[in-house]
């Protein structure tokens, strides 16, 4: 039979154009590019084979049979192969991963295995085709290799299907279309004999495929023209899996949204882009990388790597760039990280780095920050306790202490502070101020918050308001910044203080002047919403920041809590005196009753005594105790407080 094999020529030579774009555009050598590589060199081949077999048995006279013989043997097998590399694309594509790559790989290697056996086979018994007088037949088992066919076929549509959440809905669609023109293609070729169209099929699959899948540019940057986030991700994957280590760089340009909003936004791209190539050139291809928030991350595949470009970019980022006219520095931090030393996994890398960021932006200048025994060592102890943390908002694990706040006029405790702590199986009691500050970060903050005056106001239903004889008048509790900023402070507190009958006289809400500066309107009016119902604020921790008196006279506060740290430094140094003694007196002055903080011996009470200040809160007068132990600390130290001069 004469075949016509127009529809292959043309196939290569698409294909062909698919294999120089696939050459020559710049692309990750992930799982999926090197799987669609390998389907497109075996498709390729494929077709050519075809070609040249066409033309040899066209030309059974002059070619000799055993050529014939083994372009049709390199043809079966190459179908084999394609339909089975098909198989592995979509398997990557679906994304298994693990132990059901495995086995789904069983599914797909089996069946080739044995089209393979069937192949070799062929030249032998005549399974696939034979040869007689130079002509070529369809032998026994021809069926077998349209079974094997559709076999795959099959199997490529399950994956799909049963992955349909994973795989986007470009690859559903390219599945629909290779469907249909499997299809068609069939019953084409089944009313056309001699049409030869195998290629046809692979390479609409292989456009497709390339167009919408393998889209160079879903790895490329768009503004620096490197390697974007996921192309990162991907090298990490694949160099965590590998047996060497090595080193990664990150390199964060500070402030760089100050430098964009003075140069303007193409500007600050342009710098961003000459960073890019700057940093291209000196590490090389797949080693460079752009994520969002201004951070360079760059592989070091070896200790002499890693020196040399540290130095390099020590030294490039100490001299100025250069934009339009602008000439202008770029302060960094550089973070250093080393695998499988430090991290073994991509989560562990990006907590990390995260953190050791923050560390390097504290210092507030340009900063190199490698890590080390220690660093990993805390940054685990953190992770541990923002999982402690996350379990206890979830099981209301937190319990609340109380302690007392002495009243120097009335020679008795007037009230209590409410102070959260949270006990964890591993790491014992875990102090406040290591922790709030990470659940202020995430925005934990607020269910602790909500928990702690829950449980504060239960406790003062139960033992204080029924026990007016103890003498507590207010429960102070701190409330963060995070929770000041919501719109409906109001809303979270009044209905948890109508639920327990708590008189909101009875609360003092204690926020520190960080928050109260940090939204000053909206702290404002919570004030005089709440203030309004009758709870009253104190400032905490007066003094411990950028202590402004016109803060005092701007936020209607009832109360002022001098910092313990201002009180210890008093008591040390001479100046550190005279600047507190200064301060109580303005408050005083101003008419605002003043709690002092951190008195732990009778001379220093002595003193802030003989200062004429109003309330101490200290060791001294009582330490944070569980409810039931600080009702009975009470109760017996406010009839005979005397006897309570300790220490
Ligand atoms: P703070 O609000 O300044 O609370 C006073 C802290 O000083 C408490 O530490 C208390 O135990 C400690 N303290 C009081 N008197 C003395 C003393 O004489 N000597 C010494 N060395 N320490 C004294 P604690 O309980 O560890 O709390 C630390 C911080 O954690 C608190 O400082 C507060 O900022 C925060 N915090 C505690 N509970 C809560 C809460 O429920 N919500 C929020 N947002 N923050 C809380
Ligand atoms: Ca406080
Ligand atoms: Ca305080």
């Amino acid at each position: 039979m004469q075949y016509n094999y127009d529809f292959e020529i043309a196939s290569l030579l698409t294909m062909t154009i698919i294999l120089l774009q696939f050459m020559f555009i710049r692309q990750f050598p992930g799982e999926k590019t090197k799987a669609f590589g390998a389907l497109l060199v075996t498709c390729m081949a494929e077709c050519a084979v075809n070609i040249l077999s066409c033309i040899g048995l066209a030309n059974a006279a002059l070619v000799p049979q055993f050529v014939n013989e083994l372009l049709a043997f390199a043809f079966f097998v190459l179908e084999g192969l394609a339909s089975y590399l098909l198989f592995c694309y979509f398997m990557v594509v679906c994304r298994y991963e693990g132990k059901k790559r495995k086995l789904a790989r069983l599914l797909g290697v089996i069946p080739f295995a044995l089209f393979c056996v069937m192949a070799v086979s062929t030249p032998f018994i005549g399974f696939f085709y034979y040869f007689k007088d130079g002509a070529y037949y369809q032998g026994f088992g021809a069926g077998f290799g349209y079974v094997y066919i559709a076999y795959f076929f099959v199997l490529n549509i399950i994956l799909i299907v049963r992955r349909r959440n994973v795989v986007s809905l470009h690859t559903k669609g390219i599945v629909s279309v290779y469907a249909v023109v499997a299809v068609a293609m069939i019953v084409i070729q089944y009313y056309v004999r001699g049409l030869l169209l195998t290629s046809v099929g692979n390479t609409v699959v292989l456009l497709m495929l390339y167009l919408e899948l393998q889209n160079p540019s879903e790895h490329l940057d768009s503004v620096t023209g490197i390697g974007n986030e996921s192309a990162f991700e991907m090298q990490l994957k694949k160099r965590l899996a590998g047996k060497e280590g090595g080193t990664v760089i990150t390199i964060h340009l500070r402030k760089f949204h100050h430098i964009h909003t003075v140069v303007g936004l193409e500007n600050s791209n342009e710098l961003l882009r000459q960073v890019g190539a700057y940093l291209y050139r000196l590490c090389g291809k797949f080693h460079v990388f752009y994520a969002e928030g201004e951070l360079f991350t760059v592989f070091a595949d070896t200790g002499e790597d890693r020196e040399r470009i540290e130095a390099a970019v020590w030294k490039r980022f100490g001299e100025e760039w250069t934009v339009q006219e602008n000439r202008i520095l770029l302060n960094i931090e550089m973070v250093i990280q080393h695998y499988p030393r430090d991290f073994q996994t991509e989560a562990e890398f990006f907590g990390m780095r995260q953190f050791l960021l923050e560390n390097a932006a504290k210092s507030g200048m340009t900063v190199s920050v490698e890590t080390n025994e220690e660093l990993v060592e805390q940054y685990h102890r953190r992770r541990k306790i923002e999982l402690a943390v996350a379990r206890a908002i979830q099981d209301k694990g937190f319990g609340v202490y109380y302690q007392p706040v002495y009243s120097l006029r009335e020679k008795r405790i007037v009230s209590l502070e409410a102070l959260v702590r949270l006990y964890d199986e591993e790491l014992g009691y875990i102090s406040p101020e290591e922790f709030i500050p990470l659940a202020e970060r995430d925005g934990s903050i607020i269910h602790i918050g909500a928990q702690v005056l829950e449980e504060c106001c239960r406790f003062l239903s139960r033992h204080v308001l029924s026990n007016l004889s103890l003498g507590i008048r207010t429960v102070h509790v701190n409330i963060s910044m995070a929770q000041c900023l919501q719109q409906n402070l109001t809303e979270t507190i009044a209905p948890v203080l109508e639920k327990y009958h708590i008189p909101p006289s009875m609360l003092t809400l204690e926020i520190t002047e960080r928050t109260a500066i940090t939204t000053p309107e909206r702290m404002l009016w919570h004030m005089e919403e709440l203030g309004k119902m009758g709870v009253s604020f104190a400032m905490d921790d007066y003094g411990s920041g950028n202590a402004n008196c016109s803060y005092l006279i701007r936020f209607p506060f009832e109360e002022i809590k001098i910092d313990k740290d201002i009180v210890w430094a008093a008591f040390e140094d001479e100046k550190a005196r005279i600047v507190m003694e200064n301060e109580i007196r303005t408050i005083q002055r101003l008419g605002i009753p003043l709690i002092v903080e951190g008195i732990e011996h009778r001379e220093q009470s002595e003193m802030v005594e003989s200062l004429g200040v109003d309330y101490i809160q200290g060791y001294y007068y009582g330490r944070p105790l569980p409810e039931q132990e600080c009702l009975r600390y009470v109760r017996s130290f406010n009839s005979v407080p005397e006897n309570y001069a300790r220490q």
